[in-house]
Order: C-alpha cells, then sequence, then structure tokens
C-alpha cells in the first residue's frame, strides 16, 4: 500500500490554510504556508540525496525543524534526527550507522559535524538553495521507514529504531484521539524534536489534528511560562522533571488560565509531584507509556474520568501487552512483577543494518521494553522500575522507584533518586541522591530514620549524598547510568 507520514500535514493544509501550525518566538506559520516551505525542502533535498537515503537532522525546537523533517518525509528520505548538543564523536558514530550523507545543523551544533558530510545550515540565508519545490509526496509504502530513532535502549551503543510511515501515522491518530486533542489546542511543545516523545506525540499529534504548538527550545521555567501564558497554551506534555520544575516555579504574574490537560511520560511520575501539579494548575495528567522502539505511544490512561493515578495506564489500540517472568518468559497473573512486553503496530521494524540487536529486542512480535511492571485487576498496567535499574540487596529485590517516592515525600527532598553502589558482603548497597528545596536543611540519620517508618529495613538507604541537581539527559530523564558511577 502507498502510503507517505506527510499527509497529515497536506491533510490539514488543505482543511485550515490559514490556521497557526506553530508559533517560535514572536514568528506564526500557518498550515499552507509551512506546507509550501515543506515541499521547497523536499525538492532542495532530493538535490543531494535519492529517495530512501537518510538525512539527519540535527536541530533544536524550531520552524526549520519542522519544514525538514516533513520535506524529507515528502521526498521520500528517512529522517534521523540527532539531540544538537551531542559531541562529535557521539555524531559520527550516528552518521556512519545510518549512512547519513546529508545534516541538516545550526551554528549550535554544525562544528561537531565531521568533514565528509553535506552540511546545510538554517542559520544562513537560503539555507537549502534555489530548487524547485515538490508540490506531491513521495510513494512511499506504508512499510517504508520514515524516521530512525537513535536509542541506547536498555543495552550498548546507540541502535536505531526504524519507524514506518503507517505506524507513525496510526501512532499520532490514535493517541491523539485517547488524548482527546481539540483542533483549538495550542499544545507546548517543549519535549525535543529529536527525541520520540516530542516527535511523536506532540508534533505528529497536533499536526494530524490541526492543533497549534508552541514550540520551545530548550526547558527553562520562566521561557516556558513566558510561551504558555503569551500564546494561551491549552495543553502540555511533558517528562516528570518538567513538571517537577513547574510545580516549583514561581507562576505568579503569568496568565495560565488556558490549561486544561497534560500529558507525561517518558519517566516515572512521583506521586507527589503528579498530585502537586494537578492542584496547582487545575489540570489533569494523564500518564502513558512508550519506548523510541515503539514510535512513542503504546499505553496511556483512557481519560480524564477513567484513570488510575501512577499507571501508566491500558494499550492503545490494536496493541497487547504482556507481563512475563523473566526467568521462564511465562505470562503472570495480576498484581505480580515481570518484565513488560509489547506486540501491535506500535512496534518497530527493527534496528537499523542490525539484525542480531533486532532479535535479541523483538521475539515472536513481542518487543521485550527492558521494563519492570505488573497488571491490576481491571487491567491497569504499571512501571516499577527498569530491570537494569533493579538493585538486589543481599539477595533481595529492591526497586528504586519505591524508594524514590518515599523520598519524595519528605519535606525537605526537591529530587530524589536512588542507586546501588557494588558492595562486597551484599552484592550492592542503597543510596539516596539528592536535590534539596531551596533553604532546606536536613539530616543523613534523620532521613534514614523518614525511610525506615515507611519501608521494610532492607530497602531504606544506608548513604544519602546531596548534590546541587541530578544530572538528566535532554528529555530531562535523570540519568542513572552517570549516578550509578558517581556514587
Ligand atoms: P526512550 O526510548 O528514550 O523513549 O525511553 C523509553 C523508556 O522510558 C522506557 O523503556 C521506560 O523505561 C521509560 N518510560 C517511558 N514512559 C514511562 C512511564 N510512564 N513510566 C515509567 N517509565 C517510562
Amino acid at each position: 500500500m502507498t502510503f507517505n507520514l506527510s499527509v497529515i500535514l497536506t491533510e490539514s493544509a488543505r482543511r485550515e490554510p490559514d490556521k497557526t501550525a506553530v508559533i517560535f518566538g514572536d514568528r506564526k506559520v500557518g498550515y499552507a504556508e509551512l506546507n509550501a516551505a515543506a515541499d521547497r525542502a523536499a525538492g532542495a533535498l532530493l538535490r543531494h540525496a535519492s529517495p530512501g537515503d537518510r538525512v539527519a537532522l540535527m536541530l533544536p525546537n524550531r520552524v526549520e525543524f519542522l519544514e525538514c523533517y516533513f520535506g524529507i518525509l515528502k521526498a521520500g528520505l528517512v529522517a534521523v534526527p540527532i539531540n544538537p548538543l551531542l559531541k562529535s564523536a557521539e555524531v559520527a558514530h550516528i552518521l556512519a550507522d545510518s549512512g547519513a550523507r546529508v545534516v541538516i545543523a545550526g551554528d549550535l551544533s554544525a562544528g561537531e559535524v565531521g568533514p565528509d558530510v553535506l552540511v546545510l545550515n538554517p542559520d544562513r540565508p537560503d539555507y537549502l538553495g534555489a530548487a524547485d519545490p515538490l508540490p506531491w509526496a513521495a510513494s512511499t509504502s506504508a512499510d517504508d521507514t520514515a524516521v530512525i530513532i537513535y536509542t541506547s535502549g536498555t543495552t550498548g551503543r546507540p541502535k536505531g529504531a526504524e519507524l514506518t510511515h503507517f505506524q507513525l501515522y496510526l501512532n499520532c491518530s490514535l493517541s491523539g484521539e485517547r488524548f482527546d486533542t481539540q483542533p483549538d489546542d495550542v499544545a507546548l511543545a517543549v519535549l525535543p524534536f529529536f527525541h520520540v516523545y516530542g516527535l511523536s506525540s506532540v508534533v505528529n499529534v497536533s499536526i494530524r489534528r490541526t492543533g497549534t504548538i508552541v514550540a520551545v527550545p530548550r526547558f527553562e521555567p520562566k521561557l516556558v511560562l513566558e510561551a504558555m501564558a503569551a500564546h494561551r497554551v491549552s495543553v502540555l506534555a511533558g517528562v516528570p522533571t518538567m513538571y517537577h520544575a513547574l510545580l516549583h516555579a514561581d507562576t505568579s504574574g503569568y496568565d495560565l488560565s488556558a490549561l486544561r490537560i497534560g500529558s507525561c511520560g517518558g519517566a516515572s511520575m512521583p506521586e507527589a509531584v503528579l498530585k502537586g501539579v494537578e492542584e496547582k494548575f487545575g489540570i489533569t495528567v494523564l500518564e502513558g507509556y512508550g519506548l523510541s522502539e515503539t514510535g512513542s505511544t503504546a499505553t496511556m490512561n483512557p481519560s480524564v474520568d477513567d484513570r488510575r493515578l501512577l499507571s501508566i495506564g491500558k494499550p492503545i489500540w490494536g496493541v497487547d501487552v504482556r507481563v512475563a517472568a523473566t526467568d521462564t518468559g511465562g505470562e503472570l497473573p495480576v498484581g505480580e512483577i515481570g518484565e513488560i512486553l509489547v506486540r501491535g503496530h506500535v512496534v518497530m521494524k527493527g534496528y537499523h543494518n542490525n539484525p542480531e540487536a533486532t532479535a535479541a529486542a523483538i521475539t515472536d512480535g513481542w518487543l521485550h521494553t527492558g521494563d519492570l511492571g505488573y497488571r491490576d485487576a481491571d487491567g491497569f498496567l504499571y512501571v516499577v522500575d527498569r530491570i537494569k535499574d533493579l538493585i538486589i540487596r543481599g539477595g533481595f529485590n529492591v526497586y528504586p522507584r519505591e524508594v524514590e517516592e518515599v523520598l519524595y515525600g519528605h519535606p525537605a527532598v526537591a529530587e530524589a533518586a536512588v542507586v546501588g553502589r557494588p558492595d562486597e558482603r551484599l552484592g550492592e548497597e542503597i543510596v539516596a541522591v539528592l536535590a534539596l528545596k531551596p533553604g532546606a536543611t536536613f539530616d543523613d540519620a534523620e532521613l534514614i530514620a523518614y525511610c525506615r517508618a515507611r519501608l521494610a529495613d532492607y530497602k531504606c538507604p544506608r548513604e544519602v549524598r546531596v548534590l546541587d541537581a541530578l544530572p538528566k539527559s535532554a528529555t530531562g530523564k535523570l540519568l542513572k547510568r552517570e549516578l550509578r558511577a558517581a556514587v
């Protein structure tokens, strides 16, 4: 079947040519204008690459990301989004692995791109050069790869998860519907477009549903709050650390009355943050779950009236989830913790040029997520932790998330992470790493006693470290690997 994901833009441009598709700073770009820019980008890119070739997109959130992304799709090329903050060795790995010979990169990152590729720099005038626009979309087939997202997955060097035209179309259609985005919604787009959550669940969803996105290039509370007030943002999408920052930010003086709903995912949402945000902003925040390998959303809470706190919800239409024993692989009963496996249209085609890694990740159509979780009697799913973050202390399993939940409840704690430190006697010892609220003081012994009152002894941290802030990835996820190395 011939199908091209760029239909989400062309259809919206046909229906609502004058409506604003994206706002960036003072610039407002309408649907017809964005569509025409994508046609120009498609024509220009085809002068340097042929259909099926990979083109790297190494930009922060800005209008040119969107025109090139849709241009790449229309031209039948494959988009390889790259974090613009990566350094040359990391970029070199992705370019070599994907085989991309054309990179769209601004002044911020052009210096990290090696010499053997063509760089098109949107910070230079007329960066695409003169070319005839491509007024139609290439006849890609539904299961051709549209986007390759580089991810570390559960282990090893970044691998490229291949996501197809039709899979991404279904994902934005189904998750947009479940989330009930309305055409009049204005969505905050601060999640990076180079990450699957920003690209699929914010950009694709909003464009598919003729919404408006307010693109913000990085998460800084002041920048975000100004944009939210100025453009009457109604929908938020964020990872827990963003909500945490908004919860603790001084929002007085900003008119946030247009806010209607939020979604969160990407990492476990601490209960205190979820409840705090809902109360402070008077909204409901629905949690969802997914991976780069699932083209974003795999599960989501069904609706404002049908959700469970701390649950990642239920699979979206056409998706099966199984909770499997980590040793035998057998399906586990309600309430028992095992690995979450996902099957259905959300599962990637495979890792680019890496059949071994693909075979290790997908068996009989089931994607191994590397996440531990369980299902309740009503079919709601819960993520407990990642398999590799699990701490085994003296033979007992300790799920860091459970301990972190308790730490977040302590009045002095702003951010908490719990990691294992190798220990000769016990295998691993539990260390809590904290960032404190401004002006808060605390005492190790008191904090450990606080945990003891709420958790079985074997789960309690024996040691506490305090940092100014916890290390986070560009998407705002806590970098547990770095924390483990530091303790
Ligand atoms: P990425 O491929 O960067 O999107 O990372 C995917 C990983 O993020 C998953 O395997 C989970 O470990 C984590 N994740 C995503 N959503 C959630 C969620 N709602 N709760 C807990 N962890 C999540």
